[in-house]
């Protein structure tokens, strides 16, 4: 039966107090709890869930007996054992927000009442959402209390700032970071920025009115040593990239110039070609005239003509050769038959072929060759090469009209020299003259198409060879081609 009564007081008469401002449930709890037995118990949990969502809803007041209440609550609740589990969990929940609720009201409480009789909440700021900020009443910096004063009893609820605080800094300032950091909060808006740093600031609006929060770099001179490492590194790249430049322009200056010169040796080449042809030529065409003719009478001359035809043609056939060598050199590689052959007989037939103009000239021509000498060459362009060379003796020996010519085995390589006594070369033309219609200026007016050289040392070099000339003006020259044995 007072289990019934209880109850019915706690479910109708909830918000009533007595005339001390007791509320009539803290003594039918108090009743409940006395009479709970082991088999009434879990009745009287359903009794004391609904007083306490009551009391924290705020529907039964919070008195200076509730404390002893919560305390005789949690002691029954420690000695009777329930199968409900979720609604004594629910309660232990429910005590521990009203544990703090009167702790805020112990706290608080005489303060607020202050606080009301002074005048209410009218001269604190409304920080939106109709609350109101009182942040030091109480003179705890700490914690801020913010009220609704627009309800019958205030709502509101307060702040522990610190906590607050390092909850903002953990979760969304700590990502997203590339350098070292230190974040302040700061009261009022005097913040001292320093004009190294870089400073975020943001005023902690609307629940921290005159806060300021402010987020800057731990190692002030970060920025500044970020800053003068980069006008190193850009200052190292604008110079590199103005030395690139000049360099560039350099080179499109020399491009140039060098185009401009190969331009005037193809045009001299294109004339000097023109004029070797027609020399021979020019003989050839006489000469056999004068044999058509009949105006050649005598056998003995007619033979000399037609031996200079002969040899003219060669002449012009030595040139043509040149020509088309070089030409299949600049189109790729011209086809080499390396076969193992008698260097001396190439040599000899050289020098057969140029006979006629060794004894037209008056040529005193000396050799020394080696007839045992064998080597794997294209014997058809080694004949071009000492054909080449004995022709330029020939073309460049203006006074002493001797040539020397020897083929002997050095001590790891087979040797052919050409020497003559002719006008010679200065020595710092030397490295020149077998590049591509490379002529040297003189002034004996001597014909040539500036290949011979440029063909002598690309067949050299396709044998492995090498080649190489000393001269003296007005001494003579001598060149050297050696090869593999
Ligand atoms: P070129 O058709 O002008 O003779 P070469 O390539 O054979 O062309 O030779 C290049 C230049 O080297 C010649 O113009 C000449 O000035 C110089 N030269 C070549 N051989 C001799 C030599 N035996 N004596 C002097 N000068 C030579």
């Amino acid at each position: 039966g007072a289990l019934f009564h209880y109850n019915s007081i706690i479910l109708n008469y909830f918000s009533e107090t007595g005339g001390s401002g007791v509320p009539y449930v803290y003594y039918a709890i108090l009743q409940l709890l006395k009479i709970s037995n082991h088999d009434n118990c879990e009745k009287i949990l359903s009794a004391v869930e609904f007083c306490l969502e009551k009391m924290e809803l705020g529907s039964i007041p919070l008195t200076f007996n509730t404390e002893e209440l919560l305390l005789l609550i949690e002691k029954w609740l420690q000695e009777n054992t329930f199968t409900n589990l979720g609604k004594s969990s629910h309660i232990e929940n429910l005590k521990t927000s009203l544990t703090q609720q009167f702790q805020f009201v112990t706290e608080y409480g005489n303060g607020l009442s202050d606080l009301m009789k002074k005048g209410g909440l009218n001269n604190y700021q409304t920080i939106g959402n109709d609350f109101k900020v009182i942040n030091s009443f109480s003179g705890n910096r700490q914690k801020l209390l913010l009220i609704n004063p627009n309800f019958k009893n205030h709502a509101g609820f307060l702040i522990d700032r610190e906590k607050l605080f390092n909850t903002i800094v953990k979760s969304d300032l700590q990502s997203g970071f590339e350098f070292d950091y230190k974040i302040e909060i700061l009261t009022g808006y005097n913040s001292n920025t320093s004009e190294h740093n870089l400073i975020y600031s943001s005023p902690l609006n609307p629940y921290f009115p005159g806060n300021l929060l402010q987020i800057k770099l731990k190692d002030e001179n970060l920025i500044k040593n970020f800053i003068e490492r980069r006008s190193w590194i850009y200052g190292i790249a604008t110079v590199l990239l103005l030395v690139a430049m000049f360099l560039g322009i350099a080179l499109i200056i020399r491009d140039n110039a060098r185009e401009k010169h190969l331009a005037r040796l193809r045009s001299d080449f294109i004339s000097n070609v023109t004029h070797e042809l027609k020399t021979p030529l020019t003989s050839v065409y006489m000469f056999a005239e004068s044999l058509l003719l009949g105006r050649v009478k005598s056998d003995s001359e007619r033979k000399e003509y037609l031996s200079i035809i002969l040899k003219e043609s060669e002449r012009l056939k030595r040139m043509i050769n040149n020509i088309l060598e070089f030409s299949k050199m600049e189109k790729g590689k011209p086809e080499y038959h390396f076969i193992n052959s008698n260097l001396s007989s190439i040599l000899k037939a050289a020098i057969h072929e140029m006979d006629y103009w060794f004894e037209k000239e008056k040529f005193d021509v000396v050799t020394e060759l080696d007839e045992n000498i064998y080597a794997e060459v294209d014997s058809e362009k080694m004949q071009q090469v000492i054909s080449n060379l004995l022709s330029n003796a020939l073309k460049y020996s203006i006074n002493t009209k001797k040539i020397f010519i020897r083929l002997f085995n050095n001590t790891n390589h087979i040797a052919i020299e050409i020497e003559d006594w002719g006008i010679g070369m200065q020595e710092d033309k030397l490295s020149q003259i077998f590049e591509e219609f490379y002529r040297i200026e003189q002034k004996e007016s001597i014909s040539g198409t500036g290949l011979g050289l440029t063909v002598v040392k690309e067949i050299v070099e396709a044998h492995k060879g090498k080649i190489s000339v000393t001269s003296e003006i007005g001494k003579g020259s001598k060149f050297l081609i050696t090869l593999n044995q």
